[in-house]
């Protein structure tokens, strides 16, 4: 029998893309098929299988729409041929999500479903502006209104009157472009001008924005259009109770942005500490790596008394290349490791390999100059592990100590030659606090597209470590800040302290 197929609606959260349920990460990680919205966090799609069809579904209005009635057809379609299928939504799906239509369609369709919970963004909002919406002192109830009816012709559905009385937190969803309409709504049928309102734009986003005011505020304080959504309103006492409550803001990182110039998984474990920090990361790609085939090495690896690696990705393309030859950590016999920093020796840590050395300071210098201390090397066989792209200080230090050295490439980094506009105007216009480079190739390879002048008279440039700096230097670009501990940790803790 066939496989049978099953629509999960699975709530996305509120932004943030670590905010979904464990549930609803696990449906992702299984799907055939993830249908998303607009507002569903895109880096939730990192966590799909390869091979899923992804399937985006924009609705609304002014946007590439896509009719509801399409998206139904699209699920049963998929749900038919035995495929588990997401339906991925923006916060929770019982919120202002059409999602009634869609479960009444696989009803007829006899699909089956599964619902999977979302934090809603009022939730996600109140949290991150630092609002209880029931705060007991202040509300005892709370409603959620959609504002998207202010202006057009269901404006009867609301009752403004009832929500003017209401005496607790009024949340509006949907409401960024009709705000004015509804605090005049809402002072015409009587709420007092003083009543405290919170607008929480891009809320659990590194883009969050949190405005306060008063309710008879609002009529001046915005253009047309000026408020661009998705924005929560929270209006009642709760809204008013205490400023600084609001902690998102006082991470050490908020409201900085950061532009971060390494390859796809670099930038996107830069990009994580920087937004754990309340910065914003905006990501460039300057090179892809790309593992190089070290067969011949690894026949002869237990002859080595030291192998040496300089970073995590060579440990990965290291690894990858003894497990295709059937081989594992078995292999190094009773070789000695070195870990040139301590994301080396994680990497190691997590084929099983326990290193033996790692330096102090976290250069390849450093990392001589440990090893020479360590051992007497000399007429000791060393492997050094590393890029293509590597120089040859390395070497020659251990061989200047008597080392008999062999240097293998086990990957290489192509540069990317991506459209460098959309970051060429947010430098010109004044909106990236920070350039940020992790190694001095990528350095090289972002200023063939980046004007350094652009950089430097727009921005301040931080610096991983000597080596990045010297190559910055030379590129003619200022170095505002050099990490002092030469990891990607390092370089957010510097900045972090530069701020
Ligand atoms: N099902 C969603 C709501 C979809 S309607 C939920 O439960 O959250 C879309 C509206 O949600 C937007 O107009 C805005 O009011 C709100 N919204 C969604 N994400 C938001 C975010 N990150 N910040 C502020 N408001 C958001």
């Amino acid at each position: 029998m066939a496989r049978q197929g099953i629509v999960y609606i699975v709530g996305a959260g509120p932004g943030r893309p670590d905010l979904i349920t464990i549930r609803g990460l696990d449906a992702i990680k299984q799907a055939d098929c993830i249908i998303t919205d607009r507002l569903a966090s895109h880096g939730l799609l990192r966590h799909a299988r390869p091979d899923a069809e992804v399937i985006y579904a924009p609705k609304g209005i002014g946007h590439a729409s896509i009719a509801q009635s399409r998206i139904n057809e699209l699920m049963i379609q998929r749900a038919m041929e035995g495929k588990v299928v997401v339906r991925l939504k923006g916060g929770d799906p019982s919120v202002f999500a059409r999602t009634a239509e869609e479960l009444a369609a696989l009803l007829t369709a006899g699909i089956p479903f599964q619902i999977i919970p979302g934090v809603t963004a009022a939730a996600g909002a109140a949290a991150y502006a630092g609002i209880m919406l029931t705060d007991r002192r202040f509300a005892s109830q709370v409603v959620f209104v959609t504002g998207h009816q202010a202006e057009d012709k269901h404006e009867g559905q609301i009752d403004w009157s009832k929500l003017a009385n209401l005496d607790g937190t009024i949340v509006l969803y949907m409401a960024a472009r009709n705000l004015k309409q509804i605090a005049g709504h809402l002072l015409a049928k009587g709420l007092a001008g003083s009543t405290p309102v919170a607008i929480i734009v891009n809320a659990t986003l590194p883009t969050q924005k949190v405005i306060r005011c008063r309710l008879d505020q609002i009529r001046g304080m915005f253009s047309e259009n000026e408020l661009e959504p998705p924005a929560i309103i929270i209006i009642g006492q709760v809204a008013g109770a205490d400023p600084r409550l609001e902690w998102s803001c006082r991470l050490p990182l908020s409201g900085r942005a950061i532009l971060i110039t390494r390859d796809q998984q670099g930038n996107s474990e830069l990009a994580s500490i920087i937004e754990d920090n309340g910065g914003r990361a905006i990501a460039f790609e300057t090179v892809r790596t790309r593992p190089l085939p070290i067969i011949a090495t690894i026949a002869k690896l237990s002859s080595y008394d030291w192998i040496v690696f300089t970073s995590r990705r060579g440990v990965g393309s290291f690894f990858e290349q003894l497990h295709v030859s059937d081989m594992d950590a078995r292999a190094l016999g009773r070789a000695h490791v070195a870990a040139i920093g301590p994301a080396t020796y994680q990497a190691l840590m997590q084929f099983g390999i326990k290193a033996d050395l790692v330096p102090q300071q976290y250069t390849t210098i450093a990392l001589a100059r440990a090893l020479i201390e360590s051992a007497d090397l000399r007429g000791r066989r060393i492997l050094l592990i590393r890029s293509e792209l590597a120089d040859e200080r390395l070497e020659s230090a251990l061989k200047a100590a008597g080392g008999s050295v062999e240097q293998v490439a086990a990957y290489t980094s192509e540069p990317v030659n991506g459209d460098p506009t959309a970051i060429v105007n947010m430098l010109r216009s004044g909106q990236v606090d920070w350039v940020t480079f992790a190694s001095s190739y990528q350095a090289r390879v972002f200023f063939q597209q980046i004007e350094p002048q652009l950089v430097n008279s727009n921005s301040r440039v931080a610096s991983i470590g000597p080596q990045t700096s010297a190559e910055l230097a030379r590129l003619g670009v200022r170095v505002d800040l050099e990490a002092g501990t030469h990891t990607i940790e390092g370089l957010v803790q510097a900045i972090i302290q530069a701020n």
